[in-house]
């Protein structure tokens, strides 16, 4: 009666969403200040003044009939503009307001995307560790998700692996750079490589391969790491770009797709990505937030706070004896869990109240998400609670 595959992703919540709704249980009993809830990756930065501020310059200055309506589906043209100029500004790019598409957020530039592209028998590749939400929104298109294994000594691309999964049947290829959940930005070096490799396939194949970029992540970078920016280096590019981590809306739901010239039969390409929006029922994304990021797109929350929380917690788990790649975006940490099963060692961390995701869900055996993005005192007090769980390894 019912669609089998919804109400199996109905029915099971995600490992990251159980974990955080037993913190939220757990805290009940023990006290808020008891868990050490390191689960999910929910901003703990406020937004930027520029957001509150905008919204009661808006709500003051913009009759309340216009700014509340509808917009045209693909965003409103003022807000596409306002943006492009960003984006040229800041990666040197040169595009128009037509080649974006205003969207809810990274989750549906991604679902859009993938609905553009997919058609039956398509392949689609990302590289371990990566965001489980690409295998649900892959295969809602009917096509499959191939994931290359990670490259565990610095987590960046593993490309004897990748040259030996991908194949004629590939669509696209998805890249996530900051990456949740390993925090690993993607060299320059290992970007060209990707390129040159996509370049000969699709000439191999005779088919373009597309790239996708899932970069919700970008402006949070540390040490001065620079992220390339990818339609520089491949022209089959797709950006996928949300507001949710940096400037920390992710309730608000807002982001947008890039769909530069140079992607092949652009036009049809930036058209299949307005039909895939429509047949998906996202209308347009929310008026209120178009105009809010048109004016704070090249702000952001303060970052300083979540490098000043990656160094203590990675400073303490080295110190303990844990191997761990150090991250130089995103707000997690990747380390090896103390035990093969990941599973095992995060029932054990929750022992001492330590809530820690299994590296499993990301493709990754043997290592655990820590997410950060939390009150840095929150990282003092569970200092002890790692040390702990280390020495009861020892
Ligand atoms: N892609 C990655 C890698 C993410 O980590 C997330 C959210 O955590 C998303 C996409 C979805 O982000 P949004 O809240 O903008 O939909």
């Amino acid at each position: 009666m019912y669609s089998e595959k919804m109400v199996g992703l109905g029915s099971r919540r995600s490992t990251i969403r159980e974990i955080f709704e037993y913190g939220k249980k757990r805290a009940a009993v023990v006290g808020a200040e008891n868990i050490f809830d390191f689960s999910i990756g929910n901003p703990s930065v406020p937004a930027p003044d520029c957001v509150n501020e905008t919204i009661k310059e808006l709500i003051d200055t913009v009759d309340s009939v216009h700014l509340h309506g509808y917009t045209s589906a693909q965003g409103d043209a003022g807000v596409r503009a306002a943006l492009a100029e960003s984006i040229n500004r800041r990666f040197g790019m040169s595009i128009t307001g037509d080649n974006l598409y205003i969207t809810v957020g990274a989750a549906a530039s991604l679902s859009i995307c993938l609905r553009a592209l997919a058609e039956e028998g398509d392949e689609f590749i990302t590289f371990a560790p990566f965001f489980p939400e690409y295998k649900c929104f892959v295969e809602a298109n009917g096509c499959e998700l191939k994931v290359v294994p990670a490259q565990i000594e610095d987590f960046q691309i593993n490309f004897e692996e990748f040259e030996k999964i991908i194949n004629k049947n590939t669509k696209a290829v998805i890249v996530n750079s900051p990456n949740n959940p390993s925090g690993i930005v993607y060299s320059e070096e290992t970007v060209l490589k990707l390129a040159k490799i996509l370049k000969e396939k699709s000439e191999e194949y005779g088919k373009p391969i597309f790239l996708i970029a899932d970069e919700p992540y970008r402006e949070i970078a540390y040490d001065n790491a620079i992220v390339p920016y990818l339609p520089k280096y491949y022209d089959d590019t797709f950006v996928c770009y949300s507001y949710s981590k940096s400037l920390s809306l992710p309730g608000e739901r807002i982001g947008y797709i890039v769909v530069p010239d140079t992607v092949t039969d652009s036009k049809a390409a930036y058209a299949a990505v307005c039909g895939a929006g429509r047949a998906l029922g996202y209308v347009n994304a929310p008026a209120l937030f178009q105009r809010v990021i048109a004016k704070c797109c090249e702000e952001t929350s303060d970052v300083s706070i979540y490098q000043k929380n990656r160094d203590m917690l990675y400073d303490a788990l080295i110190k303990n004896g844990y191997k761990c790649v150090k991250p130089q975006g995103a707000f997690y940490l990747f380390p090896q869990a103390l035990e093969e099963d990941a599973y095992a060692f995060c029932e054990k961390a929750k022992e001492l109240d330590l809530l820690l995701v299994p590296g499993d869900d990301f493709g990754c055996k043997g290592h655990v998400r820590i997410s950060y993005c939390v009150p840095n005192e929150m990282i003092q007090r569970a200092i002890p609670a790692f040390e702990k769980l280390a020495q009861m390894y020892k």
